[in-house]
């Protein structure tokens, strides 16, 4: 079975943002292409290639 999901942005004002899958809950410190905890699919909650790009764009700002 093939579920698939999608991130739900947590934003944090002195930390980074998290991202929490909407099938299981579970918080990822970076949107993956799927779900590390119930290996869901993740779909880009709006127009797919701009929505990773901008994720791409926004971590490489926080990267240590
Ligand atoms: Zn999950």
């Amino acid at each position: 079975m093939t579920n698939t999901a999608h991130w739900i942005r947590q934003t944090h004002l002195f930390r980074k943002d998290e991202y929490q899958c909407s099938a299981c809950g579970f918080l990822s410190g970076k949107p993956a292409a799927a779900c590390l905890h119930c290996g869901a699919k993740m779909k880009g909650a709006k127009s797919g290639r701009s929505w990773v790009d901008e994720m791409a764009a926004f971590d490489a700002i926080f990267e240590d």
